[in-house]
């Protein structure tokens, strides 16, 4: 904290934002986010280390959720707390990988089958298919295990930004495709390149999509603020390192 602000918050008695109080309830839950799991020769040759995880980080970082203990949620379970009040379990902790790589299938997902831990892919849907994005087979395989969740970033990784009925038509489609799959009946989405807009959660709104993730950093979700929902990036270090 600096030195003015100090000064403001004791001579002034301004209390710090109660964010409860404000945007509650809230809880506490680190969503950790992912993008490319793959070994880093492959993540530095194709120029996505900044975007990748390499699969031994990964297998330890999921070990250690296990070994201390959280409890790794579906998204759903945030929106149910928002809109029932039903208890989370004790440490609860959400994995989100975006974009639906094909390297989610072929590193991850053993890994999270392995351990039993529960993930959610947040998939633009006119890409599956695509080369080096999954395909639906091997979402459906994912899908069956029960373990991973797949849901809305858009149709073709669309910015939240830009003309309105553009966005609504990029949010609609991929929800019409996941819905006719039989996925993302909870309504979650995540913006991709992360930063929310008062068109996309009006056209959200409009499709009753419950919570939407940003990539602004924190672990505070609050019922006012679900559709600007923070998230924590998880590099090639120990989880430890992320707060966690
Ligand atoms: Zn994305």
């Amino acid at each position: 904290m600096n030195n003015l602000l100090l000064f403001l918050l004791v001579f002034f008695h301004i209390a710090p934002i109660d964010m409860n109080k404000l945007y509650g309830p809230c809880v506490t839950v680190p969503v950790i986010m992912y993008h490319h799991i793959q070994d880093e020769a492959t993540a530095k040759k194709l120029g996505q280390g900044g975007l990748s995880v390499s699969s031994d980080w990964f297998r330890k970082q999921m070990e250690y959720i296990k070994a201390k203990g959280y409890s790794p949620i579906n998204l759903s379970q945030i929106s149910d707390f928002f809109d029932s009040g039903t208890e989370l379990p004790k440490k609860p902790i959400a994995i989100t990988l975006d974009d639906a790589y094909e390297d989610n299938y072929l590193n991850a997902y053993p890994v999270l089958k392995d351990l039993g831990i529960k993930a959610t892919i947040f998939t633009p849907t006119g890409l599956v298919t695509v080369i080096d994005y999954l395909n639906w087979g091997e979402i459906g395989e994912m899908s069956g295990s029960g373990l991973i969740y797949f849901a809305n970033h858009t149709w073709s990784h669309h910015a939240s930004s830009g003309a309105l009925d553009v966005l609504d038509k990029e949010i609609r489609l991929a929800d019409g495709q996941l819905a006719e799959k039989g996925y993302n009946q909870s309504k979650i989405f995540a913006y991709p390149y992360g930063n929310p807009s008062a068109g996309a959660e009006k056209v959200l709104t409009k499709y009753g999509y419950k919570l939407a993730f940003t990539t602004v950093h924190g672990s505070l979700l609050c019922k006012g603020k679900r559709f600007e929902l923070p998230r924590i990036r998880i590099g090639n270090a120990p989880l430890a390192n992320f707060g966690l």
